[in-house]
């Protein structure tokens, strides 16, 4: 289990499927080197872009099942019909014990445990998108969901929408620029800052 040793630090990034987390995490990790990108665990098949080990780590309902069973996940969460996406401890509690900084890009739920967890020494952003009109036109764009699995992913967003006055700050992703502006200023001060 997670030790009580308040060292490090950890940004919890959420936003609905679709509203350009995913770029925005992938600057930010570049731009500040002492922050390292937690990697996932989904049941879910990988997109052809994707990369094992890097997006995700891509396991079996088995394997999942397991990491539960054995105590493997700081949070894990079940959505879109069955499919599992989980935290695994390791990928933070290394970073957390050494003073390091681990970036997370997961939903809504799960932003909230680890909130919860942490406390101070977790910042959590939630990235909005301008309408959830805009959200499905990117989606379709996109170009990875079925006419199923997008209505779904809309249907969670307008959820995920309701909670967002539960974060320390809302980002609207209007502009991919000025919102990663916002973001590293936000994040820039909480680094920065002794808790
Ligand atoms: P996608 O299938 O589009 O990669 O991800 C779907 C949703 O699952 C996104 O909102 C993503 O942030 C979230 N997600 C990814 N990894 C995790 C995780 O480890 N825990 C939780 N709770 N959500 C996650």
């Amino acid at each position: 289990m997670l030790k009580d040793t308040q060292k490090g630090k950890v940004i919890v990034l959420v936003a609905p499927s679709g509203a350009g987390k995913t770029s925005l995490s992938q600057r930010l990790v570049k731009h500040f080197p002492t922050i390292s990108f937690s990697v996932s665990a989904t049941t879910r098949q990988p997109r052809s872009y994707e990369k094992k080990g890097v997006d995700y780590y891509f396991i079996s309902q088995e394997q999942f099942q397991e990491g539960i069973d054995t105590d493997q996940f700081l949070e894990w969460e079940e959505f879109y019909g069955g499919t599992r996406y989980g935290t695994p401890i390791s990928e933070v509690e290394k970073n957390y014990n050494s003073g390091y900084i681990t970036l997370l890009d997961i939903e809504v739920h799960g932003a909230l445990n680890v909130k919860n967890i942490y406390g101070d020494d977790c910042l959590s952003v939630f990235i909005k998108p301008p309408s959830l009109e805009v959200l499905k036109e990117r989606l379709e764009k996109r170009g990875t969901e079925n006419e199923h699995s997008l209505k779904l992913r809309l249907e969670r967003a307008k959820h995920e929408l309701e909670l967002e006055q539960k974060f320390d700050k809302v980002i609207v992703n209007d502009d991919f620029d000025q919102a990663y502006k916002e973001l590293e200023q936000l994040v820039n001060q909480f680094i920065h800052t002794h808790s």
